[in-house]
């Protein structure tokens, strides 16, 4: 299962084309795993609510031969009739706390019932199911950094508990479905990922600090902003996503990035990078959040190989020119 140095990784860049479904592809990671696949020459169907996605993600790849859309709430079923699938990729679920927390029954039900239904369609294909877990089944961690192993401290009824128990309830069904069965399933933990094609109003630390550092209004920050977080930029992610579809393991992988920053030095950095005066205004921490968070990448480098982190600088520095393009072409647009 090691992976020797000297060789190149497997990954989807090397396989022979497949027919992989994506659920979540309007959102953040999926718009991003959708542009990865079809320019590996593989084929994608997409299915997304939009429930926190965005339809400009969709419309990047609508003209694409390869490429198919079917507007569907997956917790309610799957309605692919088409070809048979190699992967079914389970990546729709809302994901930023404002968001789930504004929609908490329909977070329960696409971990749960969207799960199920992804497993099963799977299941029907002959496909490997891929889940895409959080580092927030670790909850409040009292282990640090965190390992697969650790079981996690969560709130299970807490304003957090309809993400953190949805997400620990899709691995448990996950597991479920490989070991009674025989799914080939994976699950991965990912850890924050920042990167282009975050809604505006994501309400995520990133996108928040950047935009109101853009707009010249003082950097929110909840709680004494000693809490910690560990940021990966987007490509790593999926770089990792895409080498775990050819490893056999079925357990839990974390995929994140070990450098870890508390959110007051994070205010600083963004402030520092776009050469303006630290402004902030402190806000109540919000219930439950988790005071410190950062991946223990021991099993991932095992079985995937080391997989190259973008620094915060850099990555920082791609989305602050990002935001300002995106701002420039709506004002020239208005
Ligand atoms: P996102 O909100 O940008 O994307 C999620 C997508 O899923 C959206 O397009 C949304 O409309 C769609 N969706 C939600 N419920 C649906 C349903 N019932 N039917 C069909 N589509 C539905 O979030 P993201 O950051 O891209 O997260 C993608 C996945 O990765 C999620 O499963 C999330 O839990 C996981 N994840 C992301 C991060 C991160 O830092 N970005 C961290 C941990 C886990
Ligand atoms: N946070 C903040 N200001 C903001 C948004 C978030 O200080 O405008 C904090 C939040 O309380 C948390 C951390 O930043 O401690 C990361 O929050 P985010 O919502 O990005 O992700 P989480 O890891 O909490 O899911």
């Amino acid at each position: 299962m090691t992976t020797p140095e000297s060789q190149p990784v497997p990954s989807t860049a090397t396989s022979q084309p497949l027919r992989i479904l994506i659920t979540g592809s309007a959102g953040f990671v999926g718009s991003h795993l959708v542009e990865r696949f079809l320019n590996e020459g593989h084929t994608v169907i997409g299915v997304d609510n939009y429930i926190s996605g965005q339809v400009s993600n969709t419309d990047l790849f609508r003209d694409h031969p390869r490429f198919t859309f079917i507007e569907a709430d997956v917790s309610h079923g799957i309605p692919y009739t088409g070809d048979k699938l190699d992967w079914v990729m389970h990546f729709a679920s809302p994901a930023s706390p404002p968001h789930y927390q504004q929609f908490p029954v329909e977070t329960l039900m696409v971990g749960a019932q969207g799960t199920q239904n992804g497993l099963e369609l799977a299941h029907a294909h002959g496909a490997g199911f891929f889940l895409a877990s959080t580092s927030e089944v670790y909850g409040d961690p009292h282990v640090h950094p965190q390992p697969e192993t650790y079981w996690g401290n969560v709130n299970p009824i807490g304003v957090r508990s309809c993400y953190d128990e949805a997400k620990r309830y899709a691995e448990a069904i996950t597991m479920a479905y490989h070991r009674s069965r025989g799914v080939n399933t994976r699950i991965i933990r990912i850890f924050n990922t920042y990167g282009p094609r975050m809604r505006p109003d994501d309400g995520r630390v990133i996108t928040n600090f950047v935009h109101q550092a853009l707009r010249g209004e003082p950097l929110t920050v909840y709680g004494d902003g000693s809490q910690t977080r560990s940021f990966q930029y987007i490509d790593s992610l999926i770089e990792g996503i895409t080498r775990l579809m050819f490893v056999e393991y079925h357990y839990p992988v974390n995929l994140g990035n070990e450098s870890e920053i508390t959110m007051l030095d994070l205010a600083n950095c963004v402030s520092s990078l776009l050469n303006i005066g630290v402004e902030i205004k402190n806000f109540d921490l919000p219930i439950d959040d988790p005071t410190q968070r950062k991946p223990s990448l021991a099993i991932s480098e095992k079985i995937l190989g080391k997989i190259e982190q973008t620094s915060l600088d850099d990555g920082l520095k791609r989305i602050v020119c990002m935001i300002e393009h995106e701002i420039s072409e709506s004002v020239e647009s208005s």
